[in-house]
């Protein structure tokens, strides 16, 4: 089956909100807090409190999540019992990855720390501990201590949303001070650490919505603007997620930027299998997908091929297994290129109507890779755009405000240097990856592959 995909245009006025609008962010609605700034102006004793809590936090072993820890609070029909257990598993977890990430942050040499962007991060990261001290030794038993907490962790999601523009920022002016290597190592653990933090919060408050009849609205923490009417949603988990429907979007709201950068504007075809469906999360395939296409419509623009659609195969992988499906499934880990299976997996039955994994291929005519560039191009920072084109303020706070929902990207098509090994990161979290191979003077394939989640039964 072959479908061309022709997305539509829209006139040019209002290109520029419609790029903060079409951006897929309906998974994330939840998380719009208008209030949620950090303060810094502690009492004294909850910064006591903290430096006596963080050395101690960070000594803790910490927790190797699985999917099916996920996944097991959030069983529909959702009890309260199942939320208010959720909500002490989330409050188990997050003090100690948090003070994991400060303890690696103070261990950066101090002229770094002191930089006012990697100083801007310790500061959400202490203030995020700090709102989740209180709770500590508390039992969550109520349902209205489950919407205070819910609170709490709204507001967390949101400090940190803007992450990774900041620290990419920062550990560029710090150029001087530290190696490209200990750059690599650090952002690799904080970011691949930073998706798991994000996804137990972001897990906890997706089962508060999806429970919320058990509440007086009025009383919910924020409103939620688009409930979750997804029956086969888990959380932020799609157990029937259709890659073909992201591909599209995201390729919608790439395209726009390509045309806004390049006054062109790339076209797509999917074929392979795009009725496939799996489980996994959602967000974390739209940004992938959406990094992978800026890479490859930009070099399709730039090499002059614009009239070559960007080909994307989807394969899900056969349901009796292959050598994909050997490993175990639905396991993730912080520890890059290492998943962890920590004896999860018999809990994890796969889904018989869905692939367990899907691959997918972008295949593009944008000349390929120069063989030179080619070892570099898994590391942070590391980006061939030149800089001259970049477009105004890209690195101002207006671009800060367009990142995407993932806490990076944005609305421009390269230079952060962030897209693939931050894709990799998110492949591998969940067991999956990316491989990257370029037919230098035509064009490159990159391979998604992806394992899906799983579902407990
Ligand atoms: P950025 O896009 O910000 O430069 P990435 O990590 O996404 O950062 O990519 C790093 C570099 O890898 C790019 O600058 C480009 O040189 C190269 N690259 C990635 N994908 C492609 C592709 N499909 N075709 C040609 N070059 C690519
Ligand atoms: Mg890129």
């Amino acid at each position: 089956m072959k479908f061309t995909v022709r997305p539509s245009r829209f006139p040019s006025p209002l290109k520029a909100s419609l790029l903060r609008s079409s951006y897929p962010r309906r998974h994330y609605s939840f998380f719009n807090f208008d209030n949620a700034r950090p303060q810094y102006d502690r009492p004294l004793s909850s910064r006591h409190e903290l430096e006596d809590k963080v050395p101690w936090l960070a000594s803790q072993p910490l927790h190797q999540l699985s999917l099916a820890d996920l996944v097991k609070h959030g069983r529909p029909p959702l009890s309260a019992e199942a939320l208010l257990s959720s909500a002490r598993f989330t409050l188990s977890l997050l003090p100690i990855r948090l003070a994991h990430r400060i303890q690696a942050l103070r261990n950066l040499p101090y002229i770094v720390v002191s930089n006012p962007n990697i100083s801007r991060i310790y500061n959400n990261y202490q203030h995020s501990l700090s709102t989740l001290l209180p709770w500590q030794g508390k039992t969550i038993s109520t349902l209205e201590d489950e919407i205070k907490f819910t609170q709490v962790l709204a507001e967390l999601v949101q400090t940190h949303t803007d992450t990774i523009p900041v620290l990419a920022k920062g550990f560029i002016e710090c150029r001087k001070y530290i190696s490209p290597q200990e750059v690599t190592r650090f952002l690799d653990e904080h970011l691949r650490a930073r998706i798991g933090t994000r996804l137990v919060a972001e897990q906890h408050i997706a089962l508060h919505y999806s429970s919320t009849p058990h509440f007086d609205p009025e009383a919910s923490p924020t409103p939620c603007p688009e409930p979750d009417t997804h029956p086969s949603y888990i959380g932020v988990i799609d157990t029937a997620l259709r890659p073909v429907n992201i591909i599209d979007s995201c390729g919608g709201f790439v395209a726009d930027i390509c045309e806004l950068n390049y006054g062109v504007r790339p076209e797509w075809i999917v074929d392979g299998e795009p009725d496939a469906t799996f489980a996994f999360v959602p967000m974390h395939l739209e940004y992938i997908v959406t990094e992978l296409l800026k890479n490859a419509f930009r070099a399709t623009v730039e090499n002059g091929m614009s009239r070559e659609p960007v080909v994307v195969t989807i394969a899900p992988e056969p349901a009796s297994g292959g050598p994909a499906s050997a490993a175990t499934p639905g396991i993730y880990s912080d520890c890059p290129s290492k998943p962890s299976n920590e004896g999860k997996a018999h809990e994890i039955i796969p889904l018989h109507d869905h692939a367990p994994g899907v691959t997918i291929r972008i295949r593009d005519r944008g000349g390929g890779i120069n063989p030179a560039v080619l070892p570099h191009i898994w590391g942070y920072s590391f980006t061939t755009f030149n800089e001259a084109d970049e477009p105004p303020g890209a690195w101002g706070e207006e671009a800060m405000g367009l990142i995407s929902t993932t806490g990076v990207g944005g609305s421009t098509i390269a230079g952060l240097g962030y897209g693939l090994p931050l894709s990799r990161a998110y492949a591998e979290y969940f067991g999956g990856g990316i491989a990257v191979q370029s037919l230098y003077g035509w064009g490159t394939d990159v391979y998604l592959r992806l394992k899906g989640v799983g579902k407990i039964e």
